[in-house]
């Protein structure tokens, strides 16, 4: 919470239930206040790396007052957190404490999209079966959703077809529509979010900076960086993503920890066609968590999916940006050793060879490919770790970042703050 005298400067947007954010000016003095920072040499916290999960703890400590430095190696992040589909998507997350963070992440979202102008699209998500079998799971799965906080309704073959501009009706047996799914452009998203924090006279940002050692010196956490400044901070969160060899790369290397490659790509929209929902391939049934839990409680056990595909990891998901430019992904290439940024043409045309087995009628050219980098901490879901009472680690989230990074984010910096307010 802000210190009362602050929470009175601060102004109470209107439309937003009441919580409190700080009013800032519009973009342009924004940048014009970044481009002219003083640093402070010590902080309460300092959080290194600017993807979704360093952002939001960021947020969330300015949120506290805490007085806090966010450091980015690039200008804006550039990595995994701007590169995926921006689908916030409870749907795939089991009941527990990942939906709960997924449920908490659509509130923060919902609340700062809208403080920040940033369009959310609440398009839901639509996951098909192609078999019998398939729908008959699915089918069951929306009753099962009824009185949960994610609910779901199961559309026939024919109520699907109708629902989207071009599904192929030979293709699509039935699908299971989550309505209070969302979507956003993460790029705009988190240069937003950036340009606002470090404009509150809680944060400051360090852009085009490398954090390249930190280690603990009496009672605070000591950062020197590749410009040759060092800082102290009583609490230093490292997310550092997949970058696994700059700091602490002993640590990473001792723990469960493998590197995930995706391939994405954008496509023309000639027709400028509206798919309505994002749309999600019946893959997904037998990869995501919720669907997982799901068919163990239903005793069912769905077939795995083409050999090929399954070696690439691939999982058909189609959605439209706000030009309505198609965006098709994405394959999954694990690896133990950091992976290179070339691209595979083989992946990409079998990711576009399921997409026209399930759409029809859509002409499209490939007008952009690229692909992104995730950590995931291969049993835990997550790699948390503590040094010295003051130094966070944080990366392992796997494709789940997005979804449930904020509201992991707030609930580690809450947690931060019932240890300071320690007698
Ligand atoms: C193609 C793709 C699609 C995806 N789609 C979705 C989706 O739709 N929904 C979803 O929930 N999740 C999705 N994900 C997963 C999600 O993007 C990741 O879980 C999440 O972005 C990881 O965030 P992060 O903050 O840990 O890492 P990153 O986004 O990699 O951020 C780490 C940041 O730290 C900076 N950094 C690293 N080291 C240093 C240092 N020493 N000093 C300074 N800065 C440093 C980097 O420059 C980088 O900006 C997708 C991922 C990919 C790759």
């Amino acid at each position: 919470m802000f210190p009362p005298d602050r929470l009175q400067a601060s102004c109470l947007i209107p439309g937003n239930r009441g919580s409190v954010l700080p009013c800032f000016p519009d973009t342009h003095s924004v940048s014009e206040t970044m481009s002219t920072p003083t640093y402070q040499s010590e902080y309460d916290v300092i959080v290194i790396g600017g993807g979704v999960l360093g952002a939001f703890h960021a947020y969330f400590a300015m949120r506290q007052g805490l007085k806090t430095l966010l450091i980015e190696r690039n200008v804006f992040p550039q990595q995994a957190s701007v590169r995926n589909f921006g689908l916030i998507i409870p749907s795939a997350m089991p009941a527990g404490r990942w939906r709960d963070r997924a449920i908490a992440s659509c509130e923060i979202y919902s609340e700062l999209c809208e403080f920040l102008d940033v369009p959310l699209r609440r398009t839901g998500t639509q996951y098909l079966a192609h078999t019998a079998a398939e729908a008959d799971f699915l089918k069951q799965m929306a009753v099962a959703c009824e009185d949960s906080l994610c609910p779901a309704e199961y559309y026939s073959a024919e109520e699907t077809i109708r629902s989207s501009c071009c599904l192929n009706p030979e293709f699509c047996q039935g699908s299971l529509f989550f309505p209070h799914d969302l979507q956003l452009d993460p790029d705009q998203f988190f240069r937003a979010l950036i340009n606002w924090i470090a404009c509150t006279s809680d944060c400051d940002y360090l852009p085009n900076t490398t954090a390249i050692t930190v280690e603990s010196q009496e009672s605070l956490a000591c950062i020197r960086t590749s410009s040759g400044r060092t800082f102290q901070a009583r609490h230093t969160f490292v997310c550092s993503g997949a970058d696994l060899q700059t700091l602490f790369p002993e640590i990473y290397a001792s723990r469960n920890l493998q590197y995930c490659k995706l391939q994405m790509l954008k496509l023309s929209n000639p027709e400028n066609r509206t798919l309505g929902t994002s749309i999600a391939s019946p893959i997904a049934l037998t990869r995501y968590p919720a669907f997982l839990k799901a068919q163990s409680l239903q005793g069912v056990s769905l077939p795995a999916p083409d050999p090929v595909l399954q070696e690439r990891g691939i999982q058909i998901w189609m959605t439209q940006n706000q030009n309505n430019e198609f965006i098709l992904g994405d394959s999954h290439a694990y690896s133990t050793d950091a992976p290179t940024e070339f691209l595979s043409a083989e992946v990409e045309s079998h990711i576009i060879n399921y997409a026209r087995k399930m759409f029809v009628k859509l002409e499209f050219e490939v007008i952009d490919r690229w692909c992104g980098i995730y950590t995931e901490a291969q049993s835990a879901g997550l790699f948390q770790q503590t040094l010295d009472d003051r130094i966070h680690l944080i990366t392992g989230i796997g494709g789940k970042g997005m979804t449930t990074g904020p509201g992991l984010a707030r609930e580690n910096i809450r947690q931060l703050s019932l240890i300071q307010s320690r007698p």
